[in-house]
């Protein structure tokens, strides 16, 4: 069994990796930083090491149970690393939509669940004294860009406030988001207070590193080549340096779970969607001061949803850009092209930053947890809204694993269910992108 010689990779050329790079932003090493070396036997041994095999380790750790994090690459360079660190409460599937197709109290339940990811995200903050990851509880404003949808989403706040009392949802007029955003090109919009920002590569980073000083092993550029059902109960990893037993095993590899053919059966799971990002050079003055004024995160209508934030003064924004690969310069300009639609002052300032990952996406919009069979939990699918769930989820993980019955609503699956047709992904997703473009376009 060889190790695939692509890995392991070195992080994307991201706005995060140069802020990382600059400050030195760990007190600790984040972890050994050394690839597994030798044989271990252990209750839990996690694949992938994102925001959900770290919480998931977390969550072990704290229950005493013996575990460890094998990732084939450094910490954060999976989409943990490059996200655009918004931090929201909500699912691709509107509270409404799922109460009139599965039920109110199902509806209930996944909203308590998407506000328990951002207390996840708030405690895992408290726990590891994690302020250079900036977490900042400021709300996510969704900014509508026709009368029809600003008309959709005021007709969803008010499903959740009447229906569910949560008060944490409020209209705002064209004037007011103009006035937040410094953009014209919205007709009105929504504030989701329980939402904010992050600076994922420092939350990641600092992940590792509070569960590495609290004893658990983090290996670094370990990808598991090979896993197979074992003797005495276990499961075998083997790791190009080293091999794991283990009793449990929780797969948190996410849409790079194509790295290794160990782990590609879960990748069957997700159609994967290109997400880009780009970060401008410092914003002027007068226009630092214009632009997101309240410093929230925004996110857009359209179906090819564009978001945008700002970090020390730059803008950032980010799309789906399902035409490209990873690591590939195409669709950074047409990116550039939507920034300056929404904000035509930012035609002269340059753009500094371009890169680009991965999202799970899923069928049914939502993420999938369960268990493969009775030794292997698997989590992912975050649907490009992972921050916080994925802080969640990887802790429901590991009560999974240990034979806990944690609630988990829809997100609950038995046994993987892949996608059909997979083979056939890459031009479906460009059709499908094809034709979301096609009706924003035409505003429909
Ligand atoms: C460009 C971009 C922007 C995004 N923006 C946002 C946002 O603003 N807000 C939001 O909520 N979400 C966002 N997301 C989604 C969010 O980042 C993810 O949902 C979340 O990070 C998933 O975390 P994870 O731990 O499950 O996976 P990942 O962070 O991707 O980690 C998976 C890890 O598994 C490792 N791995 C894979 N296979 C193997 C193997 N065989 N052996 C060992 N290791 C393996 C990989 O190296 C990787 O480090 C964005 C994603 C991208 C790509």
């Amino acid at each position: 069994m060889r190790a695939p010689t692509n890995l392991p990779r070195p992080h994307a050329a991201s706005l995060w990796r140069a802020m990382a790079g600059r400050v030195p932003t760990m007190d600790a090493p984040v972890s050994t930083g050394a690839p597994l070396a030798r044989d271990l036997d252990v209750e839990v041994a996690i694949i992938g090491a994102g925001y959900s095999g770290l919480s998931a380790a977390h969550a072990l750790q704290q229950r005493g149970v013996d575990c460890v994090v094998l990732d084939a690459n450094p910490i954060g360079w999976g989409a943990s690393g490059r996200n655009g660190g918004v931090v929201s409460s909500k699912f691709r599937l509107s509270f409404p939509s799922i109460a009139s197709s599965h039920g109110l109290d199902v509806a209930i339940r996944m909203h308590r669940l998407a506000h328990d990811g951002v207390r996840a995200v708030q405690s895992l903050i408290d726990e590891f004294n994690l302020e250079r990851a900036r977490f900042e509880h400021t709300g996510s404003l969704r900014c509508a860009h026709t009368e029809r949808a600003l008309a959709s989403i005021c007709a969803e706040a008010d499903w959740v406030r009447n229906t569910l009392k949560d008060t944490s949802m409020s209209v705002l007029t064209r004037a007011q988001i103009e006035h937040e955003t410094g953009s014209k090109g919205f007709v009105g919009g929504v504030l989701s207070a329980d939402a904010g920002t992050i600076l994922p590569l420092e939350y990641v980073r600092g992940l590792a590193a509070g569960v590495t000083a609290r004893g658990v092993p983090v290996y670094e550029s370990t990808p598991v080549i090979d896993m197979q059902r074992a003797d005495n109960a276990r499961v075998l990893l083997r790791a190009p340096g080293g091999a794991v037993r283990a009793k449990q095993v929780i797969v948190a590899t996410n849409a790079y779970s194509n790295l290794t053919d160990a782990t590609s059966q879960y990748h069957r799971e997700l159609v994967p969607f290109r997400s880009a990002m780009i970060a401008t050079a410092s914003l002027p003055p007068e226009l630092d001061a214009r632009l997101m004024v309240n410093g929230r995160s925004y996110t857009e209508t359209r179906r090819m949803m564009k978001w945008f934030r700002k970090v020390d003064g730059r803008m950032l924004f980010g799309g789906r850009d399902a035409f490209g690969k990873e690591g590939e310069l195409t669709g950074f300009d047409a990116l550039q092209r939507a920034m300056v639609a929404l904000f035509p002052d930012l035609a002269h300032v340059p753009v500094q930053y371009r890169w680009s990952g991965y999202v799970g996406m899923t069928f049914n919009a939502l993420p999938h947890m369960g268990r493969s069979d009775d030794r292997t939990t698997f989590c992912l699918g975050y649907n490009g809204a992972g921050v916080a769930m994925a802080s969640l989820i990887g802790q429901h993980a590991a009560a999974l694993a240990l034979g806990e019955k944690p609630e988990l609503a829809m997100l609950a699956q038995e046994g993987l269910r892949p996608v059909p047709f997979h083979a056939l992904r890459a031009p479906g997703v460009r059709l499908v992108a094809a034709w979301y473009q096609f009706l924003d376009a035409v505003g429909a």
